[in-house]
C-alpha cells in the first residue's frame, strides 16, 4: 500500500486570492446579484425534487441499483466481478443516452483473500469468524497456532510489550468514532509485529455487531516484519478479553491464505452531460464502484455512484443543459485507499483551474440531512444559497468539511468540495461487512439523496460564474482549540490556513505528513497535520 507524502508550501496559497473568474473584466457581481439569480432557480429546483422524488422517477436510482447489485455481487479491486461491474456500467450509461461515456484506465491492487479461519482451542473449542484485512499476508501453509494477548489499546501493548512476543495479539478497542478507531485496523498488525506478536486479530471497526466481522486496508511498514491480519467480531473480542482479564490461557489456531498479485488494469467510468456554455468547465459528481468483497456494496458506496448516475440521468429527462459540463465519475480502487482518485487527479491536474466543484458521496444514502462543503466563506455563502432551494424536501443544511477519499487530492489544492451529508446512525453498522446488502438501502431515502444531489450540482453547473475559491476567510481570530484538539474532521488545509492566520502570519509553513491508512487516509493525515501543527505552534507561542 502506498504511503501519501504531503508536502505544503503555504507561501504558494496566495496563487488563489482573490482570483477574479470574470472572463469580459466586467466588475463583479454583489453578493445581491448571485443571490437573485440563485433564486431563480426555484422553479427548476421543484421540477428536479418532482421527478425525483414524486414523478416517474421515484424510485429509479434503488432500483438500477438493486439489479446491478444483484447482478454484480461484491468488486473487489483486482477481481472479475469489479471488471463485470464496470463493463456493466458503460453500457449502461451509453443505454441511458449520456455523452462522452468512457473509461480511463488505472492501475489498481490486486489482494485477495484466499481460504481463511480460527478456532479457538483453549479454554474451549470455538470458530472464531473473520475476514482477512485488505494487504495481509498469509500465515504458513500449516496456520499459526499460538497463544494470545488480549489489548484494550495502543498503550496497554506498548506498557505489556515484553509479553507480546510469539503470541497472536487481540485488540479489543472501544469504538469511538470510525476516524477515531480506524487506526486499530490499519496500525494494529504493524505495533503487533513490532514487539514481537505472530498474528494480529482486530476487534471490527463498528458500532453495532451481530458477529460480523468488518473488513477493510491495512498498511504494513517497512523494516517491520509483516504478520497476517485479520478481524474479528465485537463479541468475540469482548469475550476473548473477559476471558484474559479472568487469568484464562486462551490459545488460538489461525490459517490464512491471503495473496497479493501485481497491480491489475482497471478503469474509473465516465459519463457527461457536455455543458453549452462553457463546456471545458466541470462539475464533478461521484462514487466509487469498487467495494470490498464480502456482501453487496450496495451502501459503500453503491448507493453513492447511483445518486451521482441519477443527477445526470434526472436532468437529462427534464431536457436541461447546464452551462458547464456535469461529470460523473465512478471511482475504482477507493478502498485501496483512493487509487483511481489519485490517477484520475495525476492525469487531470493541469486542467484544475476548470474544475468548479468536486463532489462525492461515500458515506451512506440515507436520509439526507444537508450538503458537507469545503470551500471559503463566499463560495459557502453561494452554497447556503443553493440548498435553501431543497427547502420543499426539508434538506437546507450546509456543514464544515466535505469528506471524499477521491475528491480530496482536489480539495487539498483548493477547488471546492461537497459531500453528502445523512443519517449515519447506522452506517457503520454493515460497513465493511456481509451485512452491506440492498436490503440496506431505501427507495425513498435514496430518492432523497439524488433530489439534493441533482439540485446542486445543476445549479453550481449552470450558474454564470464559477464558485470563488481560496483560503477561507474567518471572522473570528479567536483561535479556536476545541476544533484543534477535539475534531479529527478539520480538513488539512483548512488546518493549515487556520495555523498561518492564527499563530504564523506571513511565515512559510512547511508541513510534512507521512501516513495513510488505505480507505480513510484522510482521517490520519488530518490527525497528524493536527497534531504536527500544534506541536509547532507550542514553540511558536
Ligand atoms: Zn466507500
Amino acid at each position: 500500500m502506498k504511503y501519501l507524502s504531503l508536502i505544503f508550501f503555504m507561501s504558494l496559497l496566495p496563487q488563489y486570492a482573490g482570483k477574479s473568474l470574470r472572463r469580459d473584466g466586467s466588475h463583479p457581481r454583489t453578493f445581491e446579484d448571485i443571490k437573485n439569480e440563485i433564486a431563480g432557480y426555484s422553479d427548476t429546483a421543484k421540477a428536479i425534487i418532482d421527478l425525483a422524488v414524486h414523478g416517474k422517477a421515484q424510485n429509479r436510482s434503488y432500483e438500477r441499483l438493486a439489479v446491478f447489485a444483484d447482478t454484480v455481487g461484491p468488486r473487489l479491486s483486482g477481481s472479475k466481478n469489479l471488471d463485470a461491474a464496470i463493463q456493466y456500467m458503460f453500457s449502461a450509461l451509453q443505454k441511458d443516452g449520456l455523452e462522452n461515456v468512457h473509461l480511463e484506465p488505472v492501475k489498481v491492487p490486486h489482494w485477495e483473500r484466499g481460504e481463511e479461519f480460527a478456532v479457538m482451542l483453549e479454554p474451549r473449542n470455538h470458530s472464531i469468524a473473520i475476514l482477512g484485512l485488505g494487504s495481509s499476508v498469509a500465515t504458513p501453509p500449516e496456520g499459526i497456532t499460538a497463544e494470545v494477548m488480549v489489548v484494550a489499546s495502543f498503550d496497554e501493548l506498548h506498557r505489556r510489550a515484553q509479553e507480546a512476543k510469539g503470541k497472536i495479539v487481540v485488540y479489543n478497542q472501544p469504538f469511538v468514532t470510525y476516524g477515531e478507531t480506524v487506526r486499530y485496523r490499519s496500525q494494529g498488525a504493524v505495533e503487533a509485529a513490532k514487539v514481537g506478536a505472530v498474528a494480529s486479530l482486530i476487534r471490527s471497526i463498528a458500532s453495532f455487531s451481530i458477529d460480523s466481522p468488518h473488513t477493510g486496508w491495512q498498511n504494513y511498514q517497512s523494516g517491520v516484519p509483516r504478520i497476517p491480519t485479520a478481524c474479528i467480531s465485537v463479541e468475540d473480542a469482548e469475550m476473548m478479553s473477559r476471558m484474559a482479564l479472568r487469568g484464562t490461557k486462551i490459545v488460538v489456531y489461525l490459517k490464512m491464505g491471503a495473496r497479493t498479485y501485481p497491480d491489475s488494469p482497471s478503469f474509473n467510468t465516465v459519463a457527461e452531460i457536455v455543458g453549452n456554455k462553457y463546456p471545458e468547465q466541470i462539475v464533478l459528481v461521484s462514487g466509487h464502484l469498487d467495494s470490498w468483497d464480502v456482501g453487496q456494496g450496495a451502501m459503500d458506496d453503491g448507493g453513492g455512484a447511483f445518486i451521482s448516475w441519477e443527477a445526470l440521468s434526472l436532468i437529462k429527462d427534464l431536457g436541461l443543459r447546464p452551462k458547464r459540463t456535469l461529470r460523473m465519475v465512478l471511482w475504482t480502487g477507493e478502498e485501496q485507499g483512493g487509487v483511481g482518485a489519485e490517477q484520475y487527479y495525476q492525469l487531470h491536474k493541469e486542467n484544475i483551474s476548470n474544475f468548479d466543484i468536486v463532489m462525492e458521496s461515500d458515506e451512506g444514502t440515507f436520509k439526507p440531512s444537508g450538503l458537507a462543503f469545503t470551500g471559503n466563506a463566499k463560495a459557502r455563502d453561494i452554497i447556503k444559497e443553493i440548498m435553501a432551494l431543497l427547502l420543499p424536501i426539508n434538506v437546507t443544511d450546509v456543514f464544515d468539511n466535505a469528506d471524499g477519499t477521491d475528491i480530496n487530492y482536489w480539495m487539498r489544492d483548493g477547488v471546492p468540495g461537497a459531500s453528502l451529508r445523512d443519517d449515519l446512525s447506522k452506517y457503520f453498522w454493515f460497513h465493511h461487512s456481509q451485512g452491506d446488502t440492498m436490503t440496506v438501502q431505501d427507495p425513498n431515502q435514496m430518492n432523497l439523496c439524488a433530489a439534493v444531489w441533482t439540485v446542486v450540482s445543476y445549479v453550481i453547473a449552470d450558474m454564470e460564474e464559477m464558485l470563488p475559491r481560496g483560503p477561507r476567510v474567518r471572522k473570528s481570530n479567536k483561535p479556536e482549540h476545541s476544533s484543534f484538539c477535539g475534531d479529527l474532521g478539520l480538513w488539512l488545509m483548512e488546518t493549515a490556513e487556520l495555523a498561518i492566520r492564527m499563530y504564523c502570519p506571513g511565515q512559510i509553513l512547511h508541513f510534512v505528513n507521512v501516513g495513510g491508512d488505505g480507505e480513510k487516509s484522510s482521517d490520519l493525515q488530518k490527525a497528524s497535520a493536527l497534531l504536527c501543527f500544534w506541536k509547532h505552534s507550542q514553540k511558536l507561542s
